[in-house]
């Protein structure tokens, strides 16, 4: 699992980070991009052009977002000596289960501490994956008391253990994090220049913890790229907004830059940054009529497979820029940050009553009434 200098675009272009910031090579990357053509002709724009980002694709077992960022997080992790990663999400949280199946992949074990979210099949799905991987499962009703059990949790596994274990912040967003980020912009730098695609005026990205987004912008502006991100924001205010996006861009950047002094010290390109609320819907996880109708389309006019907390969301923005003639001759990308890649022959036969109680009513309770598509 180590890699060679220009195995990630970003060492390439700034070699003194080499070997300096932890890294391990746990994705399949680069990832493809793909033309919408048939979306283009459904959609009768002849004057736009629409590709998609297969991060779907970018790694095995799990795809996904999360996996460009635990390259670095857990490479940390395993370079500090811990045994042990401890991360949080909602119920049916992808990067917990992308952290818990990459952990072990490195021999870490990990533990979930959980919030509830509305109920979907893709939460099931999820939990009896983290089951299949062995993570260890939490479940805390709110914030606070999830600080509270976390610090529990941390005590009980260093009294068992003799050791902590490493943190993971929500959707593995911090500065290091997002260096998986920085990288994938100059992937993308490299498709460009290669003519997979053209330079695309937008980039439509969800906004959850905001790594995503913030990390992307970084990096195409380091790498000279004229894309503004379109940042959908899909999580209330205090996980995702425009104060976040500064500090975290800061941060990074700073990061960067003691790692690899050519690494420019930018400031934070607000005119770039296009924070979009207006699909957000009532709550995170909560889907939306058209979030699902992008779903929809995009199924049916690409076979590919979106789902309604972040994805469907995002590309509903996307699709709304384009009927409002917003996008005319220009060129949008789409990142795909949700996991395509099959599970469902591991899961199949499991039993949710192997999971912690707290759990059941997720297998009980009837999911929302708009997740009707099979996952
Ligand atoms: C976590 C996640 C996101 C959000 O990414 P952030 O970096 O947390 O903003 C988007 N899409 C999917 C499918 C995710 O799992």
């Amino acid at each position: 699992m180590s890699i060679t200098l220009t195995d990630r675009p970003l060492f390439a272009r700034y070699p003194g980070m080499y070997g300096v910031l932890p890294h391990v090579s746990l994705g399949t990357l680069p990832t493809p991009v793909e033309r919408l053509q048939t979306l283009e002709q459904v959609l009768g724009v002849s004057d736009t052009r629409l590709y998609v980002k297969r991060d779907d694709l970018s790694g095995r077992p799990y795809g996904g977002n999360k996996v460009r960022k635990l390259e670095f997080l857990l490479a940390r992790a395993a370079q500090q000596g811990y045994k042990e990663v401890l991360t949080f999400g909602g119920a049916g949280s992808n990067h917990a289960l992308a952290t818990g199946l990459y952990a072990r992949q490195m021999g870490l074990q990990s533990i979930s501490m959980l919030i509830p979210q509305p109920n979907a099949q893709g939460v099931r799905t999820n939990l009896l994956m983290s089951l299949h991987a062995g993570i260890e499962l939490h479940q805390s009703p709110g914030m606070l008391r999830t600080a509270l059990d976390s610090l529990k949790q941390v005590g009980l596994h260093k009294l068992r253990t003799g050791q902590f274990p490493y943190l993971i912040a929500p959707g593995g967003t911090s500065a290091l994090g997002m260096v998986g980020f920085v990288n994938a912009a100059f992937e993308l730098k490299e498709q460009i220049d290669h003519g997979e695609l053209p330079e695309p005026d937008l980039i439509y990205a969800a906004s959850g913890t905001m790594g995503t987004v913030v990390g992307l912008l970084l990096g195409l502006k380091a790498a000279g790229l004229k894309a503004k991100v379109a940042a959908v924001r899909v999580t209330e205010a205090q996980f995702s907004s425009e104060r976040k996006a500064a500090r975290l861009f800061r941060s990074t950047a700073r990061l960067l830059h003691r790692a690899d002094p050519a690494f420019p010290l930018l400031p934070f390109p607000a005119e770039d940054f296009l924070f979009v609320h207006d699909f957000y819907g009532e709550a995170y996880g909560l889907y939306t009529p058209e979030a699902m109708e992008a779903v929809r389309l995009l199924n049916d006019t690409s076979g590919l497979h979106l789902e309604g907390t972040y994805t469907g969301k995002t590309f509903a923005a996307l699709l709304a820029d384009v009927k409002a003639n917003r996008l005319e001759n220009k060129s949008a990308l789409f990142w795909n940050t949700h996991n395509s890649q099959d599970f469902s022959g591991e899961i199949a036969g499991m039993d949710y009553h192997d999971l912690p109680a707290e759990f059941y009513r997720y297998f009980e309770e009837p999911v929302q009434p708009l997740d009707l598509l099979p996952h």
